[in-house]
């Protein structure tokens, strides 16, 4: 049986990872979908402390691990895909394979939020994407006109990611502000590349028929004026849902499924802890995240001690 395993291998399940780990605790990482969480898909991290150069997140995140695996954490490979916390030991099921554990630290961050238009879903790969950093530099954006949807850090960070690619760089926002942090928004804003369009949705994405992007179908939410914008790509980066699907039913959640700690990190089962953007919708940083890890192995190991006491 496992002392602790932890569910997620972003910044909060490598530094909960590294804490475990120097505790004695020998924890189990499970990396999940998207080994080294959302920050892998991201260029450069400039506010993570430490880095007054800022820091590329692949090997921010890559640093994390090797720290981590330094003291004894073990990554493995796998998907959680059931977990029972109705008795102890805690069951959980990884690619078919039953695991026990004493403790569990869910970590499993947040995922990309879609549009949920049809033409998004059939797009999707196909000029519709949700990470610049990933497709960004693909042929087929190369000096053809984008298109990014959102209004907050994540949009302004892709449409300026994107200028490097695209002849030029629509944002679509729903409102006539951005969300953005001032600092990001106004260099958006005064990015010549970047041309917003302001108070407008996205009622469709051009052209299922032809099986690639084309353009987009935008209706203006104040006028109701309806337009179309050619582009090659379409960037979405609208927020996030937190990975808690799995745990509905046992964990308490709030109406967004972001999971609530009752007391410090620990959830509503005693032995469950969390940590990072699958419990935070407010902050939602990479140091947030590691700095919530750190607390959720710390209470895992008074947990544990005090269990086996
Ligand atoms: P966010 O701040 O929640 O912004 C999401 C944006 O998408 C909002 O502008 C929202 O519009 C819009 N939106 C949501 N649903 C939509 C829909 N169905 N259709 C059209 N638009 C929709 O998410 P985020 O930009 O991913 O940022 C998340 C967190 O990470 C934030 O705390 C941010 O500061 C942080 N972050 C930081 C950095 C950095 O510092 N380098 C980079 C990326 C993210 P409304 O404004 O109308 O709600």
């Amino acid at each position: 049986m496992e002392k602790i395993v932890i569910i997620g291998s972003g910044c909060a399940g490598w530094t909960a990872a590294l804490y475990a780990a120097r505790a004695n605790l020998q924890p189990l990482v499970l990396a999940g979908t998207q080994p080294g969480g959302l920050l892998t898909t991201t260029t450069t991290v400039e506010n993570y402390p430490g880095f007054p150069d800022g820091v590329d997140g692949y090997e921010l995140m890559t640093r994390m691990q090797k720290q981590a695996e330094r003291f004894g954490a073990r990554p493995q490979f796998g998907t959680v895909e059931a977990a029972d916390f109705s008795k102890r030991a805690f069951v959980l099921t990884v690619d078919g394979q039953r695991m026990e554990t004493q403790t569990v630290v869910i970590a499993t961050g947040a995922s990309h939020r879609h549009l949920g238009l049809e033409s998004e879903a059939k797009l999707e790969t196909k000029g519709v994407t949700y990470c610049a950093t990933c497709d960004g530099a693909l042929p087929v954006f190369r000096n053809q006109p984008l298109v990014v949807v959102g209004g907050g850090d994540s949009a302004c960070e892709e449409a300026n990611f994107l200028t490097r690619f695209g002849s030029v760089v629509h944002l679509v926002h729903r409102r006539d502000t951005l969300r953005a942090s001032k600092i990001m928004a106004d260099r958006t804003l005064s990015n010549p590349r970047i041309k917003p369009i302001w108070d407008s949705v996205v009622t469709d994405i051009l052209d299922v028929k032809q099986d690639n992007v084309t353009g987009v179908r935008l209706k203006n939410v104040k006028t109701g004026a309806e337009s179309t914008v050619a582009c090659a790509g379409v960037f979405v980066a609208i927020g996030h849902t937190p990975n808690t699907a799995i745990f509905k039913g046992q964990i308490t959640m709030d109406e967004d499924g972001y999971i609530r700690p009752q007391r410090g990190t620990m959830t509503n089962v005693p032995g469950v802890f969390v940590a990072g953007d699958c419990a935070d919708h407010i902050y939602r940083q990479a140091i947030t995240a590691a700095g919530m890890g750190c607390a959720a192995a710390i209470d895992a190991e008074r947990y544990l001690a005090a269990l086996n006491q």
